[in-house]
């Protein structure tokens, strides 16, 4: 296997993918984002290949968003089964992929392609990922928590909300930097479920008076992903009745989850919910139960990096 830290370009997938053809073995999966260098899919789903003996690798393909649609239209012609898709690019690949499952439609955003008789089918892990997370972290079904979503109108936030309204979530609040963004979730969510989401700014004051009311706080936007970001949260609104779920995992412990740890609340980082949605991902490729023990070992030795 080559070094897995290598960054492919999307030219590469050009020619046929001959580049990934010659690769021991062969590279037929990949993920494709913009930046790319700091993700740890290349690492569990390799560990999975190998130990189900599939000759293929899955390499990671720097694909800048001008770059999307020339590198999806050659995915099928370099013999890839499939791909994972990665900030920025989830909404607009939507788009570009023939067929789409019900959730991804919903969600409006996909993370994960399979090639079928050539045809790109698009599908989103990210939301039944996050409520397999949340499970395994905090010991209940998602359905049971009211939930407020930080970043609830980005990419993954989007999919995180639609899957708290499929499971029934008793309250649901999205706050979002961009207020309007996540006003139009709101209004598209009751429209096609008649299910009311409430959509605030990250104001401070509002926050806070939401956050007695509420059972579990996500994370959704990206800070914490760079070493000193700031906590999404201002300081002391974390009570000791919160599950605070950061989906960023780093290598460090969030501003976020030190405000929790603080306040005595449990949290936990975004590793379990990229596990999740990696083995659900693998399921589409291959129909086959995903081999999670070694997925979340080849993770684990990320974490202690
Ligand atoms: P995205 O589509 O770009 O959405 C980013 C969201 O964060 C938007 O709601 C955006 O608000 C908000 N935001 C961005 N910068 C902000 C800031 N400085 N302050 C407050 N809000 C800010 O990105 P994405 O693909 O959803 O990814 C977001 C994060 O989710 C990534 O960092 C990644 O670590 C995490 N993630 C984790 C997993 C996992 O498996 N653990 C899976 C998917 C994503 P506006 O709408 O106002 O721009």
């Amino acid at each position: 296997m080559e070094n897995q830290s290598v960054v492919y370009k999307a030219s590469d997938l050009s020619d046929h993918g001959e580049l990934f053809r010659a690769l021991t073995p062969p590279a037929r999966l990949g993920i494709f984002g913009y930046p790319i260098a700091h993700s740890a899919s290349p690492q569990m789903q390799n560990a999975a290949l190998s130990e189900k003996k599939h000759p293929l690798q899955y390499v990671r393909i720097e694909v800048a968003p001008e770059e999307l649609s020339g590198a999806l239209g050659n995915l099928a012609s370099t013999g890839f089964l499939g791909a994972n898709i990665t900030i920025p690019h989830k909404q607009n690949a939507l788009a570009l992929v023939e067929e789409v499952s019900r959730e991804a439609r919903l969600m409006g955003a996909i993370n994960t392609i399979s090639v079928r008789e050539e045809k790109l089918h698009g599908f989103n892990t990210d939301g039944p990922g996050f409520a397999a997370a949340i499970k395994e972290e905090f010991g209940s079904d998602l359905g049971n928590f009211r939930v407020l979503i930080l970043g609830g109108a980005g990419g993954a936030g989007r999919a995180i909300t639609i899957q708290c309204v499929l499971q029934a979530c008793p309250q649901i609040i999205l706050a979002n930097r961009n207020r309007e963004k996540g006003d139009l979730l709101a209004r598209e969510i009751h429209d096609q479920f008649g299910v009311n989401v409430s959509s605030l700014s990250l104001d401070p004051e509002k926050l806070r008076k939401t956050l007695a009311a509420v059972d579990l706080i996500v994370n959704a936007t990206p800070l914490g992903m760079k070493s000193g970001d700031p906590s999404p949260l201002p300081d002391h609104l974390i009570q000791l009745h919160h599950l605070v779920y950061d989906t960023v995992y780093s290598g460090e412990t969030s501003a976020l989850l030190q405000q929790a740890k603080q306040m005595g609340a449990k949290g936990a980082n975004g590793l379990s919910m990229l596990l999740h949605q990696g083995a659900l991902a693998y399921e589409i490729w291959f129909n086959e139960q995903a081999p999670l023990a070694t997925m979340r070992a080849a993770l684990s030795l990320k974490a202690d990096l």
